[in-house]
This record gives C-alpha cells, sequence and structure tokens, in this order.
C-alpha cells in the first residue's frame, strides 16, 4: 500500500514539474512569449483550432467584407483535410500560425511528441503556402518543460483577451458586447473558427461569427485596423521567412 502511495506521489510531483509548473511560471512572468501589442489602434484577431469547413470561409468572407487581416492558428490535421482553406487565408493575406498537429496538451507529451506537433504542422503549412510559419500558440495556452527548446524558432503568441466563445450556451449578443467592450491598443484576441475539441461546442462558431458581424464594422467605426501578427507586432515578415522549420 505505501508502495502503491509513494508511485502516486512521485507521478504527481513528476507531472507538475513537467508540465503545470512551467506554465504557471512562464506565463505569469511572461518569459518567451508576447500577449500584446504595443501599437496604437491597432487589434489582432486571432482564430484556433480550425481550418473548419464550414465556419472558417464565413469567416474569411467576413474578415474580406472589412478588410480586417487576421491571423489563424491552425491545427495541422484539419489544415491537410481543409488545404484549400489554407491557401485561401494566405492569398487574402491572413498569417497562418501553428497549433499542434491534432490538437494535443502539452502536459501530455512525451518530448518526442511535443517536437513532433510543433515541427510537423511547420512542415505542413509551408507546403501548403511556400511560406515558413513564425507563430506558435501551444493548444490551451499550457507548455512542458520542452516546449521552449522545439518552438525556439517560432515567436509564441497568447492573447490579451478572451471570450469564453468556444463553449455551449455562446450567445452572440452578449459575445459582441464583450468584443466591442474589450477593445484597446495593442489587444490580442482569441477566437475560435471550430468548436469539435473536447470541452468545447460545435455549434459555438455560429454565435462568434454573428457575434464579428456586429463587431468588425464597430471596430473600424472606433479607428481600430485589425491587423496580422507581423503588423501588430512589427515583425520584419522577410526575416521570419528566413528561419528554418
Ligand atoms: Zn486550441
Amino acid at each position: 500500500m505505501q508502495t502503491i502511495l509513494l508511485t502516486v506521489a512521485i507521478g504527481l510531483l513528476l507531472f507538475l514539474l513537467y508540465g503545470i509548473l512551467p506554465t504557471v511560471l512562464l506565463r505569469m512572468l511572461t518569459i518567451g512569449m508576447v500577449k500584446k501589442g504595443e501599437q496604437k489602434k491597432m487589434l489582432a484577431l486571432t482564430f484556433d483550432d480550425g481550418p473548419h469547413p464550414i465556419y472558417t470561409p464565413q469567416v474569411l468572407d467576413l474578415l474580406k467584407k472589412y478588410d480586417v487581416k487576421a491571423t489563424f492558428f491552425v491545427v495541422a490535421e484539419k489544415a491537410v483535410k481543409h488545404s484549400e482553406l489554407i491557401r485561401r487565408m494566405h492569398q487574402e493575406g491572413h498569417t497562418i500560425g501553428i497549433h499542434h498537429y491534432s490538437h494535443t496538451n502539452s502536459w501530455f507529451l512525451t518530448p518526442l511528441a511535443t517536437k513532433h506537433e510543433i515541427h510537423e504542422t511547420a512542415k505542413i503549412i509551408t507546403n501548403l503556402i511556400g511560406i515558413k510559419p513564425s507563430f506558435y500558440r501551444p493548444p490551451y495556452g499550457r507548455f512542458n518543460v520542452f516546449t521552449m527548446w522545439f518552438a525556439r524558432k517560432y515567436s509564441i503568441v497568447l492573447w490579451s483577451a478572451i471570450f469564453q466563445d468556444w463553449k455551449q450556451g455562446t450567445d452572440s449578443k452578449t459575445l459582441q458586447k464583450d468584443l466591442v467592450e474589450q477593445i484597446a491598443d495593442g489587444q490580442i484576441y482569441l477566437l475560435h473558427d471550430d468548436g469539435e475539441n473536447k470541452g468545447a461546442d460545435s455549434d459555438a462558431p455560429e454565435q462568434m461569427i454573428e457575434a464579428l458581424k456586429g463587431f468588425l464594422p464597430h471596430l473600424r467605426r472606433r479607428g481600430f485596423r485589425g491587423v496580422s501578427l507581423e503588423e501588430h507586432l512589427n515583425l520584419n515578415t522577410t526575416e521570419e521567412q528566413k528561419r528554418s522549420v
């Protein structure tokens, strides 16, 4: 009995040291990552977890209508299935970032699996659009002790405003109000164009898109531009593109 308890205790301690502690420390101290831009009258919309065959085209149509550039943190296995959407994002001037191969939580990934999730996604994006990605956002914003090493060639970008838009019960009117209330210089909004992941609601993006329809004209009226992360963070794209995968 004592041996079992000791094994469980050691297991829990290792899990804490491997995943939870690095996540808490890195995020609390904002080490090696960006959460916000510094430029005035700019706001970066980021969409995670897609591409989705129904919702992503609707998001792209809206962005085009209001001349907004955004960033999509894509899941590679979905990118492969809907490669035409990745190409469309790129053609329409949006940025494509890494969000793991299969939306896995880094706390449960071995070091090799962590490397695979990041690097394989980078390769797939590069093959699809001919440009190496510059940005990485780990699913759930969770890190393990190896994440920083394997993601060292990328800018890790989290968010400054999160809206619970992936959850069941998301209501477009409330969400639109929240989106409007959070408008401020340098904000990085986290939204989701796919609701198929564990804990998410598959219909939630419908509400998010409805909210976006009201939010985007409002953003323009307030004199803000919706920009890609390169522009938002004032990065030199050409230099970023030279980075090896
Ligand atoms: Zn995600």
